[in-house]
């Protein structure tokens, strides 16, 4: 109602704030940009390993006696060494998971975004491109954008048909950057090689979507962030955030309107 004067968000994301309406009434929000970049970055990585070594399905075969004799092509799946790797919106997120991957023997970097960062991509030696390119090209997309009109279901039916049919998808941004359906007649026909998403929709996903019958998708429940110490520091600053904007001062981290 008209007594509402701040809001105090504990997440860098605001896709899921009425921003024309909060504007509109005057009403100052904070957010925690920064404090979460290491632990969803970390997230990313262990979800695209998890998803191109297979580590689940991997696992379930030893619980469930699949894990018999050894056989040189078993279980085998896709490496970083030598790669290029794609990222969709190289921000803080995006640039912490490509300072990551780089040690692992990366051959090349791709990304996309509203325009050239050089100066961000040049730690990198990455390269602007446009979608259908990095598409092409890639062995491994991340995607680490903000979810906004131009990004929702950027990931489609088209993209992932122009992918190779060895490439591993990941998304650790939002759950409506990717078209679900396309992904998985994708994942299902072998037009890609695995996914990986930390983000879904809807959130949760229910549990009889089609997207968990998939042995080459590995699902996380939205957990980028969730570190004991991330969580902290990120409650802390929201704290902060709010009581800033409670008393009329200037917030740690105030979101621009
Ligand atoms: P930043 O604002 O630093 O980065 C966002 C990036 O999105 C920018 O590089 C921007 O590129 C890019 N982008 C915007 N429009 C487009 C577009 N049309 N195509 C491609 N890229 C685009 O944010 P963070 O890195 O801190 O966070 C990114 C997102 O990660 C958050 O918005 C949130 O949704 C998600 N997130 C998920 C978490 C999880 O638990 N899974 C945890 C934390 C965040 P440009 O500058 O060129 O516009």
């Amino acid at each position: 109602g008209p007594d509402l004067k701040v809001i105090s968000t504990l997440s860098v994301g605001f896709d899921h704030l009425a921003l024309d309406e909060i504007k509109k009434r005057g009403i100052r929000v904070g957010y925690t940009p920064d404090v979460l970049t290491d632990a969803t970055a970390e997230l990313s990585v262990a979800l695209l390993l998890s998803a191109c070594r297979r580590l689940p399905e991997a696992a379930e075969q030893v619980k469930s006696g699949g894990w018999t004799t050894w056989k040189p092509l078993w279980m085998c799946g896709y490496g970083l060494s030598d790669s290029t790797v794609g990222i969709i919106g190289l921000g803080r997120i995006g640039q912490a998971v490509a300072r990551r991957l780089k040690p692992f023997g990366v051959r090349k970097f791709l990304y996309t975004g509203s325009g050239p960062k050089p100066e961000s991509a040049a730690e990198f030696g990455a390269e602007f491109v446009p979608l259908t390119r990095l598409a092409e090209e890639s062995d491994f997309v991340v995607v680490t954008c903000a979810l906004t009109p131009a990004t929702q279901g950027m990931c489609n039916k088209d993209f992932f048909g122009r992918m190779k049919k060895t490439s591993v998808f990941v998304n650790t941004s939002r759950g409506a950057v990717v078209n679900q359906e396309d992904l998985y007649n994708a994942l299902a026909h072998g037009q890609i090689a695995a996914a990986g998403l930390d983000v879904t929709t809807p959130e949760p996903l229910p549990t009889d979507h089609p997207l968990l019958s998939l042995k080459n998708c590995v699902i996380l429940p939205h957990i980028g962030s969730a570190t004991y110490a991330t969580r902290s520091t990120m409650a802390v600053l929201a704290a902060n955030n709010l009581l800033a904007g409670l008393r009329g001062e200037p917030m740690p981290h105030e979101l621009k309107l």
